[in-house]
């Protein structure tokens, strides 16, 4: 049993009074406590952080770059110890952990370009003997809150863009599994990070809320359930921060009758089941256009029968548990909501028993066919290991069902024709869209975020968004005349 405080001013500090337990998902056992933050300790991180912007924002870009290419280094070197913690927490198998710190590092390695992603534009002559250029500056303390199923690459989302930009940062993880960036953060001072710098406060809606209303907390990007999301965006905006939230998915494929079906079956299984579907990227809902919904049931069930559902720290696992005993119990109620909304229930997870394994959080592949759009299972977000299949006569229905969508964050289609593909990628209301490509999560020099009730603020998460979304932008207008201005001018100033 350990336990985890926070991690503030480069060391880990003493308890909070209130904590709350971190089981294993694979085991159902308690591993040890995480202390929730008052409101008064996370004031304290985030006056140090903003007495560490002081210093950290004056430090010159290329030597803010040098930090984050060690840190890179050590968070390779530690790859393997970084997944275990994750899968012991979250319970995906350990190549998905490793997949997810890859990722994750990948934003860190576009933030190494920092120099380069902060010039700003020169204009020489905007007026005679004027010149005018614009900067981007840091805004000062930024907080990062994060969702519970990627505990390594949301916070890397969002810290190594905002510190290479000058920021100082308060990383508010899930408390379901806060130990992986406790040991980023010792990982960011060991690679030559000031204190105060990057800053971990462990907690839950009272050390947000309090994130949310600081007046020294600049900005605020949030990771999650789309009310949570919501109500994040709507507090911080309020309280004049800039706000990125990211909420929750319905991720459809559109399946072509003229689409490779052993490809397109191969993607859905890792898109559908791995992490146990929960990946807000995940499908979770297949459009059957045409008649090829048969062939489909048919080649998905072999393999949904063979998919090895176990304890992520055993190599061969294809799937693990899901998070909590609680987010067990609201899965599976949507299975069996599902089968009393007329659905027919193809697979059904909630038999399946892992040896040795009683106490953890399993459920296995759930696949329902004939599923409609007025059912729950096909509106809501369910985020477990269950896909629905709808079967829709052609493709204007099952475009128009995934414009209707409350939930806009990714989609794909799978086809031979390029006139169709086409035609998807330019008319689907979805931000993040894959033609034969699954879950087509843009790589970190481009930007990620979905549309409508999946993204609340006007940035998305890293690559270009994120050196928008951590810097503001400051116009210069200069002159420098020869011999004094004599004259005052009191109309607007025009370029002469
Ligand atoms: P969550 O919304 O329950 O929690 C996210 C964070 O918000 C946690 O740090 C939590 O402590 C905090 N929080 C929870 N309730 C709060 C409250 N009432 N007030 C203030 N803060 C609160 O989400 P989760 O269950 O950890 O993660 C799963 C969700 O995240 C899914 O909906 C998934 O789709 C979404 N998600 C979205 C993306 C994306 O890019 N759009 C990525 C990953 C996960």
């Amino acid at each position: 049993m350990f336990k985890i405080t926070h991690y503030v001013n480069g060391q880990h500090t003493p308890a909070s009074t209130r904590s709350q337990e971190i089981f294993e998902p694979a085991t159902g056992e308690c591993r040890g406590q995480v202390s929730l933050a008052s409101s008064d300790e996370v004031a304290a991180a985030i006056a140090i952080a903003k007495s560490a912007f002081e210093t950290w924002s004056q430090v010159t870009p290329l030597n803010r770059a040098r930090v984050l290419f060690k840190f890179k280094a050590l968070v390779e070197q530690h790859m393997d110890e970084l997944a275990q913690l994750i899968t012991r927490e979250h319970g995906k198998v350990l190549d998905d952990a490793k997949g997810e710190l890859i990722r994750g590092l990948e934003v860190v390695e576009f933030a190494c370009g920092i120099p380069h992603l902060l010039k700003g534009e020169h204009t020489q002559q905007v007026g005679g003997g004027v010149d005018s250029w614009s900067v981007n500056q840091a805004l000062g303390v930024v907080a990062g809150i994060a969702p519970f199923n990627f505990p390594v690459m949301v916070p890397m989302w969002m810290f190594p863009i905002a510190i290479a930009c000058g920021n100082t940062f308060i990383m508010k993880p899930s408390e379901k599994d806060p130990s992986s960036v406790m040991r980023i953060a010792e990982l960011l001072k060991q690679a030559g990070l000031p204190d105060g710098v990057f800053n971990v406060i462990n907690g839950d809606k009272e050390a947000v809320d309090t994130l949310l209303t600081h007046p020294d907390v600049q900005a605020v990007s949030f990771v999650g359930s789309t009310p949570i999301a919501e109500y994040i965006y709507s507090t911080a905006s309020k309280h004049g921060k800039r706000v990125q939230a990211l909420g929750g998915a319905k991720n459809h494929m559109l399946l072509m009758p003229d689409a490779d079906l052993d490809q397109a079956v191969s993607a859905l299984m890792g898109a559908a089941y791995g992490s146990a579907g929960e990946r807000c990227m995940a499908i979770s809902v297949v459009l059957a256009v045409g008649d090829v919904g048969d062939a489909l049931v048919e080649k998905l069930l072999p393999q949904i029968q063979n998919l090895k559902v176990g304890n992520g720290l055993t190599p061969e696992m294809e799937m693990g548990p899901l998070i909590s005993k609680q987010h067990l119990a609201k899965v599976t109620d949507y299975v069996e909501t599902g089968v009393r909304e007329g659905a027919t229930l193809l697979v059904d997870g909630r038999q399946l028993t892992v040896a040795d394994h009683q106490q953890g959080y399993f459920l296995g592949a759930c696949l329902f066919d004939n599923v409609t759009p007025e059912m729950r299972i096909y509106r809501e977000e369910i985020f477990g290991p269950v896909l629905s299949i709808v079967r829709v006569k052609d493709y204007p229905t099952a475009l128009t069902l995934i414009n209707q969508h409350e939930f806009g964050n990714g989609t794909a289609i799978f086809t031979q024709s390029g006139e169709a593909a086409r035609h998807f990628c330019h008319h689907v209301q979805v931000g993040m869209v894959g033609v034969n490509v699954p879950i087509p999560v843009p790589m970190a020099f481009h930007s990620f975020g979905g549309w409508k009730r999946s993204l609340f603020g006007p940035l998305h998460m890293h690559g270009p968004d994120g050196v928008r979304f951590y810097t503001k932008r400051k116009a210069i207008t200069a002159r420098w005349p020869v011999g004094k201005q004599t004259q005052a001018e009191f109309v607007m100033p025009t370029m002469k």
